[in-house]
């Protein structure tokens, strides 16, 4: 068989070129790390921060061209955040998507995962609202009801399934190329923390993330799933509207606090996802009420409420609310969500009810694998 050599990936990647500068990658000295192994080509593509998350399309274009060339077996190239920003401050927030132009092959979405029938984002405005609570007790109410369940911890902010799920290690593979996923309460799981080190510093994280989700998505042996639950990272930010935008998504949820609504944060995530064209199937109000552990009196810290009223004006469904109940928090730190160690718990069956909310929307109306949207400038 023919043997790859590093000339000739560099002399492919010469054809490659960066959208925002005209020159190609081989050119602009980003091709760095190339590693290759028996006919497996891994390199680095060096980029700046900010450009990280727009710049997957030209991360595609550098695998296929490596891809072609004779004797290649598989190319993973992934974007690295270590040259500093161009033009000095370092802005963090680049207007890249709402500008609509979409660089590169116009071929960026296709069904990733076929075997997967619906997808559904849980997605909060901010951080810290109970996002990744809800969205893991969302999936094990799922399999509750006897469906084929994953949960997708995209988190990159904080990954925190493994340690709600009580999962640890990395993932396996049998081959070389797909990975197993890790299971808990049999529902399959991959998380970003099974990949990327905690101490990873965020401005690694931000470019690494899109061959990241990617990788989740096609080189993991997902098998036939009914549901698979994205937690995706807070905010509504440009790298989590790429990310909605290049998951396949059948919809999505949103968590939010009786505050955020205040605060607005709810709404943005809101237009986050008509932006991309995604169906949001309601909104979850978390730490809606305070419950007494000790009295089990119930009080209205906040003006709680709100989104309800909210859900009811911007024309979307309110799918439950969940109080502030230390049982909540206990039981996930212990790695053993309240769904599973305390079925019969009021929260338990709060957790049930919105699932089956969930799943009657998706069912009802959202057609599965829906194509990935494209971004609607609007
Ligand atoms: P996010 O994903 O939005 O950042 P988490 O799901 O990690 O938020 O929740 C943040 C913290 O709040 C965690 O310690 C979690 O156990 C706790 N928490 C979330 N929802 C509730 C709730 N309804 N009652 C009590 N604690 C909660």
């Amino acid at each position: 068989m023919t043997q790859v050599t590093e000339a000739a990936v560099m002399d492919a990647l010469k054809r490659v070129k960066d959208p925002d500068r005209g020159q190609d990658v081989v050119a602009l000295g980003m091709v760095q790390g190339m590693a290759i192994k028996g006919g497996h080509v891994h390199f680095t593509l060096e980029v700046e921060a900010e450009r990280g998350p727009k710049l997957e399309p030209l991360r595609r274009a550098a695998e296929k061209a490596v891809e072609a060339l004779p004797g290649v077996l598989s190319v993973t190239a992934v974007l690295t955040a270590d040259k500093p920003a161009r033009g000095g401050q370092g802005h963090r927030h680049g207007h890249a998507h709402g500008q609509g132009h979409q660089h590169g092959q116009g071929q960026p979405n296709k069904p990733l995962i076929p075997g997967v029938r619906t997808i559904v984002a849980v997605a909060s405005g901010k951080g810290g609202v109970g996002k990744s609570t809800t969205a893991v007790n969302l999936a094990l109410a799922l399999k509750g009801k006897g469906l084929k369940v994953g949960i997708l911890d995209a988190d990159i902010y904080g990954p925190s399934l493994p340690r709600m799920m009580a999962i640890s290690g990395k993932p396996e593979t049998t081959d070389g190329k797909v990975l197993e996923p890790k299971e808990g309460y049999g529902v399959k799981t991959m998380s970003i923390g099974y990949l990327i080190a905690e101490d990873t510093p965020m401005i690694w994280r931000g470019p690494m993330v899109m061959s990241a989700i990617e990788q989740m998505l096609r080189d993991v042996n997902w098998g036939e799933l009914d549901i698979m639950v994205v937690d995706l990272p807070p905010g509504t930010g440009d790298a989590q509207l790429t990310m909605a935008q290049r998951v396949p998504l059948s919809g999505a949820v949103i968590v939010s606090t009786p505050q955020d609504i205040a605060l607005l944060d709810a709404r943005k995530g809101l237009g986050m996802f008509r932006k991309v064209d995604v169906p949001v199937l309601g909104i979850v109000e978390n730490m809606s009420y305070f419950l007494c552990p000790h009295c089990g009196e119930r009080s209205d810290i906040f003006a709680h409420g709100g989104a309800r009223r909210e859900a009811a004006r911007l024309g979307t469904e309110f799918l439950g609310e969940i109080p502030l109940d230390i049982a909540i928090r206990e039981t996930s730190d212990q790695g053993f969500p309240i769904v599973i160690s305390k079925p019969d718990h009021p929260q338990a069956k709060v957790y049930r009810e919105i699932a089956d909310r969930v799943w009657a929307k998706l069912t009802g109306e959202a057609p599965a694998n829906r194509p990935a949207p494209r971004i609607v400038v609007s």
